[in-house]
């Protein structure tokens, strides 16, 4: 059976709603420490997410506010190992999971770029740079009217979170955002769940370009199970589906691109034939079927994320 490792989860804010107790099994939500460790994942990152629409002031407090929730309650349990640097990532055992801190959207930042050190401080290593929407640092996919790339801070954050070793994340950024980042880019950057345009013209997922560029980078792209981004039609949001994504990017880009950055606890609603993040051993039997070898699956289901990790947190 593969290993797994995933680059996004929203699972922090079913935490802080109380609607999920991590450290036990639950019946609300997609995911938690019982569940992930008996689905074989060895790797979980936790993402500190908030609603942008409330403003810079409100994002910061609840950003440090998820921040100290990750640590409290993922961070600090036994059978959790938090990854601030690449010697982090190692053989742990079954009974352990190797989590990383990450923020959707840097609202909080304003026009403060110290706020970055800080949450690097804090042991945050990966910074999804906007939501939908456009915040101080550039422009979402839903932006609307005139999209713009990034703000002149936005490229100041860039070399900011670049020189603190903090992974920069397009997933979310306007396309014009998107090839702001990758001029200025001076080490690989990835897009921790997005999939590809040409399957499913999505405006979250990536166009063939893109893909070419984050896989040129050394980056990654991490793959979403939110139905709406796998496929238009519900009766086509299915498993299967998704690994066409896989062989899309894995045609354009290379395999050694893909991982899994599944959304989950984000997303309303599940591919069909999916309940929670258990269901997620459908996945390799699907890739094997569509010509992946055991190589490549376990390579997009944990081997190129950690193998990232390792070469990019120092
Ligand atoms: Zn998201």
């Amino acid at each position: 059976m593969p290993k797994y490792a995933d680059f996004h989860c929203d699972t922090l804010q079913k935490i802080y709603l109380g609607q999920v107790d991590f450290s036990r099994q639950n019946q609300a939500g997609h995911l938690d420490l019982p569940r992930l460790l008996a689905s074989n994942y060895i790797f979980q990152c936790f993402a500190a997410f908030f609603n942008p629409a409330l403003g810079q002031e409100a994002a910061l407090r609840h950003t440090l506010r998820l921040l100290n929730i990750a640590k409290e309650q993922i961070l600090s349990l036994p059978q959790v190992c938090w990854v601030k640097e690449a010697a982090d990532i190692k053989e742990t055992g079954d009974d352990k999971l190797l989590a990383l801190l990450s923020i959707e959207g840097a609202d909080f930042v304003g026009s403060d770029l110290f706020l970055l050190e800080l949450v690097h401080n804090m042991g945050v290593r990966l910074i999804t740079l906007t939501w939908n929407g456009r915040n101080s640092l550039g422009d979402g996919v839903l932006t609307g009217g005139n999209c713009s790339g990034l703000t002149g801070i936005g490229r100041r954050a860039v070399k900011t979170m670049q020189d603190l070793n903090i992974i920069v994340d397009v997933s979310h950024l306007s396309e014009k955002g998107f090839w702001d980042v990758s001029a200025i880019a001076a080490k690989p950057f990835v897009a921790s769940h997005s999939n590809a345009w040409a399957v499913c013209s999505h405006p979250r997922n990536l166009r063939d370009e893109q893909i070419r560029e984050i896989s040129r980078n050394g980056g990654l792209i991490g793959m979403n199970l939110c139905p709406p981004f796998i496929a238009e039609a519900r009766e086509g949001q299915n498993l299967p589906a998704l690994v066409r994504h896989m062989s899309h990017i894995a045609g354009v880009g290379s395999v050694d691109v893909l991982c899994l950055g599944g959304d989950l606890d984000g997303i309303e609603e599940l591919p069909q034939g999916m309940q929670d993040v258990r269901d997620i051993a459908k996945l390799p039997d699907l890739m094997e079927t569509a010509g992946f070898s055991a190589k490549e699956i376990q390579a997009v289901c944990a081997g190129n994320l950690l193998r990232f990790l390792k070469e990019n947190l120092e």
